[in-house]
């Protein structure tokens, strides 16, 4: 292949103590937990809404917030959530999403936190040394410039800033095998007081694709969810062996996706009473990618420690949902080994939860950098625990928190006193029950 050498002055437009790049669910907890210690923030966000997943992503619903007797989710992750929920119509359950209710939710906790923020504004590449990054560059329609920041924070999802920075990550399971991605989509035309907002939406798959009404036998249906009044939002529809991180895989799937929701129009008004005149009226203009790089940290959250409720002395907030990690494949053996895993093995029973520890969030190799959010350090099942949005509403309150700790005095992840950083959790309420020597 040609190259060219492109290089060029640019900009830098801004000093802040804490970066924050992506504005999804942990980067918006980053920000505003940053912002609320004292720290100076600026959020960077590619699209025009923050929210990532839940609001451009148009994902329907929030996994649990609790283990059934602990809000584990508490802190930042209730604040906004309530607040959505204020700001909706409430013709849906709490745990259900109006993305304009979430929005605009979001923006005001933005908006009063006092973190800054730009949309529009996709970060390009970094400039580090010695394992520091010094500047974030971003490219936006004003063109070209630099941010020189104290403690970056990557809350890309796919741990762009940390691979940019030459951090080590992982991707899929040992083989290379990833949960595929999904387009969700908006429906209406619900009669809802006739049906069900969840499964058995996917008790009619094999039959359907019998009778040709689907083109592939992809068991796994997650379904649609009741939005608003005769509206509903659609998680329906797998992408396989789609790599998040190549705009090549992700335009081939989105138009593939486009294709064969009208599939799954047809498959809801024909098999699933209440349905009958449902109609999709809009899908996301992202594609819903649920897994990508990890990003290797001091620590690996692994399969064992959700097995063992792991409590650790540097835990900075504990979980509790199951491993959801959707079928690579769409057979037969790959849907029966993903519920047996998710609904039996890796399935925890009420006041289970397990640890995080702040190792997660600390890349190997970089010393002003933390991850947050779907990227964060695990192996591929844990990741397919703590990626829905309330585990990211978990890390990225703490991210943002120890990046505040960290930028007023050395700006080095690995000198921040934990335990100063857990009582700043728990005084903002967090749940972080004692953790070493009380309970080792
Ligand atoms: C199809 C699907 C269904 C899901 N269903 C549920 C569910 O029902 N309930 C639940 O709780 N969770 C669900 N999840 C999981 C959850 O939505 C995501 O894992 C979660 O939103 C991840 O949060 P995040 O902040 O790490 O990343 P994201 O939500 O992905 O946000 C990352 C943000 O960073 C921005 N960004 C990325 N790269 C750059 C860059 N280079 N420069 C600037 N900005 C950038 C993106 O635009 C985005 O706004 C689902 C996920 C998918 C894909």
């Amino acid at each position: 292949m040609a190259v060219i050498n492109y290089g060029r002055e640019i900009e830098i437009r801004r000093e802040v103590d804490v970066f924050v790049g992506g504005g999804g669910p942990a980067g918006v907890a980053a920000a505003v937990a940053a912002a609320r210690e004292g720290a100076s923030v600026f959020l960077a966000e590619s699209t025009c809404s923050v929210g990532g997943m839940g609001t451009i992503g148009m994902v329907p619903e929030f996994m649990p917030v609790s283990d059934g007797v602990n809000l584990l989710c508490a802190g930042l992750g209730k604040e906004i959530m309530d607040k959505a929920y204020a700001y909706s119509d409430k013709s849906h359950e709490y745990m259900k999403i109006n993305k304009e209710a979430l929005k605009r939710a979001y923006d005001d906790i933005m908006a009063d936190s006092g973190a800054d923020f730009r949309f529009a504004s996709q970060i390009i590449d970094v400039k580090a040394r010695d394992g520091k990054i010094d500047y974030v560059i971003l490219s936006c329609k004003s063109g070209i410039y630099a941010v020189k920041a104290k403690m970056v924070i990557d809350c890309t999802g796919d741990g762009d800033i940390c691979a940019m920075a030459g951090a080590d990550f992982a991707v899929g399971d040992e083989n290379g095998a990833i949960m595929p991605a999904t387009l969700c989509s908006l429906w209406t035309g619900i009669d809802w007081e006739n049906t069900m907002d969840a499964p058995p939406h996917q008790s009619f798959v094999e039959q359907a694709f019998a009778e040709g009404v689907l083109p592939v036998c992809d068991r796994n249906l997650p379904g649609v969810r009741r939005v608003a009044a005769n509206c509903g939002g659609g998680n329906v529809g797998h992408a396989f062996g789609v790599d998040g991180t190549d705009e090549a895989s992700v335009t081939k799937a989105m138009a593939e996706q486009r294709c064969l929701l009208p599939a799954y129009q047809i498959y809801f008004n024909k098999y699933i009473r209440g349905f009958e005149n449902a109609r999709i009226i809009s899908t996301a203009e992202v594609l819903g990618v649920r897994a990508s790089r990890r990003i290797t940290g001091d620590y690996v959250l692994k399969l064992a420690d959700f097995k063992a409720r792991a409590v650790f002395s540097d835990e900075i907030g504990r979980y509790c949902y199951s491993v959801d990690n959707h079928p690579a494949t769409p057979d037969q053996a790959a849907f029966e080994k993903f519920r047996q895993e998710f609904l039996e093995d890796y399935h925890y029973g009420v006041g289970d939860s397990y640890g995080i520890p702040y190792r997660a969030l600390t890349p190997k190799g970089l010393s002003n950098v933390y991850t947050a959010g779907r990227c964060i350090s695990t192996d591929h099942y844990m990741q397919a625990s703590v990626r829905v949005m309330p585990g990211c509403y978990i890390t990225g309150q703490a991210a943002g928190t120890a990046a505040s700790l960290a930028a007023a005095s050395e700006g080095d992840v690995r000198s921040v006193d934990v335990t100063e950083l857990q009582k700043t959790l728990r005084k903002n309420g967090v749940y972080l029950p004692a953790t070493a020597p009380e309970r080792l």
